[in-house]
């Protein structure tokens, strides 16, 4: 043989040793007796490998593997099967709450759909534990607690509370808050760590500490804003006392100028009588020439006198309206720097921080108005939910900034494909639904299904990694008399077969019929 090809026999066989001892690490754990057995062979492949001592040990353990395959599988199948009898029990017992008749509807979904890999078990195990909780929870009848069974469920373990949908909506619920808060108060250190702590994972403990720090400031904000509110009322008294008592003056003037006008008219009708009894006592022309002169001065300067006296209350008057005019158009001002302050908080709660999507108090507000119309009109209305696929691994992958962009580009992308009458709002998380009014169902499926192809195919790069991102579509219309959960209901069914199905699908009631 060739040193050549010597050489390249023994760094073969070198690599060969090392991905034998590697792979039987990886296996550890699996069965005690396998487990010694592997530390052999590798004891055997490491440093100057002894083939003929690892040919024994290869051999024992390859009839032990084999018959461990056989039970490994077995084991899969008894545990998957116990688990699905045990929520089937339990939807038994819980049929009356719909939260948990749904969520046992998904886990036995789940359950009888191919198992991947043994993790995927654990996953279902802890699912299983967690429903059972939810239910000792609401103390469902049917349901005891017994020592062992709170000994069983490790409330600590955090694995157990990410599958807890409570749990989770809380995160997710509080995420959003902090977010809004974020944009307040940008530099809150107390904000800041919650976000970081938020990200690394809680205990059910620090989750709530959490979310009492959050509703202090909630309510510190109310109690600022109610003190805003306060001012405001405060100087729309100031100004509208202010004018009452304009008003008041104004009318204390006028009746003033009365009296002064009629005490005038009184003088002026005394200065005609004497002057009557002047004409009637006169003995010659010259007395009486003199005295009507005398008369008429004091009655010109009476009448003079009085329209120097009206002059001034006009004048009086228009100086007051004037004024009064200045201060209603002050608080009008004011009014409507409050009013639009007022407006712009209604609208900020109405709207999700992240997405700048209506948020889902702004969907049933809008749901309201658009079933009252369907039941006068009897126009079709659709309920659209959209999910996107394997939102959780971006996440995973590349970080919760890379998530949260996505969570952006996607919901302007979406808003733009939505037309003026229609309606799109964040469910929550990675959910968002949409309100479809008047229009055929032909028509939805066929743009829901342009949507998504288009979402598919745009060009989201993550770390100079090029990654596909869609979502998954259940739509369905109001039928005649149906209640406005119920038809919520059917289109998450529908997204939910969507998700089974393969995903990147749409689903509407024309698929299904
Ligand atoms: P599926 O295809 O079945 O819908 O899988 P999925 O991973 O999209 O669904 P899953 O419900 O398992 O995970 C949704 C994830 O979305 C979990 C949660 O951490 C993440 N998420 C929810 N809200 C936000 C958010 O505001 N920002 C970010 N970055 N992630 C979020
Ligand atoms: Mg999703
Ligand atoms: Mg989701």
């Amino acid at each position: 043989m060739e040193a050549k090809q010597l050489d390249a026999y023994k760094k073969n066989n070198a690599l060969l040793c090392q991905f034998i001892v590697r792979l039987s690490s990886f296996y550890e754990g699996f069965s005690g007796a396998i487990d010694s057995e592997l530390k052999t062979l590798r004891s055997h492949l490491s440093g100057t490998p002894n083939f003929s001592l690892a040919a024994v040990s290869i051999e024992k353990l390859n009839k032990s593997l084999q018959s461990q395959e056989i039970t490994l599988r077995k084991y899969s199948i008894d545990t998957v099967s116990s688990i699905e009898e045990a929520t089937k029990q339990l939807q038994k017992i819980v049929f009356e709450d719909t939260e948990l008749k749904a969520l046992t509807t998904q886990q036995l979904i789940k359950l009888n759909q191919p198992i991947d890999d043994i993790f995927s078990i654990y996953k279902l195990y802890a699912k299983a534990i967690a429903l059972y909780r939810i239910a000792l929870n609401k103390q469902i009848v049917g349901l005891e607690t017994s020592t062992s069974d709170t000994q069983t469920v490790d409330t600590s373990a955090p694995k157990a509370q990410e599958e807890n949908p409570h749990y989770r909506s809380i995160m997710i619920e509080l995420n959003q808050l902090i977010a809004s808060y974020a944009q307040k108060k940008p530099d809150d250190r107390q904000l800041r760590d919650i976000k970081q702590r938020l990200e690394d994972g809680m205990n059910e403990d620090q989750l709530l500490k959490s979310c009492v720090v959050i509703l202090r400031m909630i309510v510190q904000d109310a109690m600022s804003e109610a003190s805003l509110t306060g001012k405001v009322i405060q100087g729309l008294h100031r100004s509208l006392g202010e004018i009452g008592s304009s008003v008041s003056a104004t009318i204390e003037g006028s009746t003033t100028q009365f009296e002064q006008r009629q005490a005038g008219n009184e003088v002026l009708k005394q200065h005609l009588d004497s002057f009557e009894e002047v004409v009637s006592e006169s003995h010659s022309l010259e007395a009486l020439k003199a005295q009507t002169q005398d008369k008429v001065n004091t009655l010109l300067s009476t009448l003079q006198k009085q329209q120097v006296d009206d002059q001034q209350g006009q004048e009086d008057l228009i100086a007051l309206l004037t004024s009064m005019q200045d201060r209603i158009e002050t608080l009008q001002n004011q009014t409507s720097v409050y009013k639009k302050k007022l407006a712009e908080q209604a609208a900020q709660s109405r709207t999700d921080p992240l997405t700048r999507l209506p948020n889902r108090q702004a969907y049933n507000e809008k749901l309201d108005i658009a079933y009252a119309q369907f039941k006068q009109n009897n126009m079709p209305l659709t309920v659209a939910v959209v999910d996107i696929d394997h939102f959780k691994s971006i996440n995973d992958r590349f970080g919760h900034a890379a998530g949260d962009k996505t969570l952006q580009v996607v919901s302007k992308y979406l808003k733009q494909q939505i037309g003026d009458n229609e309606f799109i709002a964040r469910w929550g998380g990675e959910e968002f639904v949409m309100l479809l009014p008047n229009t055929p169902m032909k028509h939805i499926e066929a743009k829901l299904n342009e949507i998504r192809t288009a979402l598919s195919q745009m060009p989201f790069k993550f770390k100079q990694q090029k990654v596909q991102i869609t979502a998954s579509f259940g739509a369905t219309s109001f039928r005649k008399n149906e209640d406005k959960e119920a038809v919520f209901e059917r289109a998450d069914e529908y997204l939910y077969k969507a998700k089974r199905n393969g995903r990147n699908l749409v689903i509407t009631d024309i698929s299904e019929q």
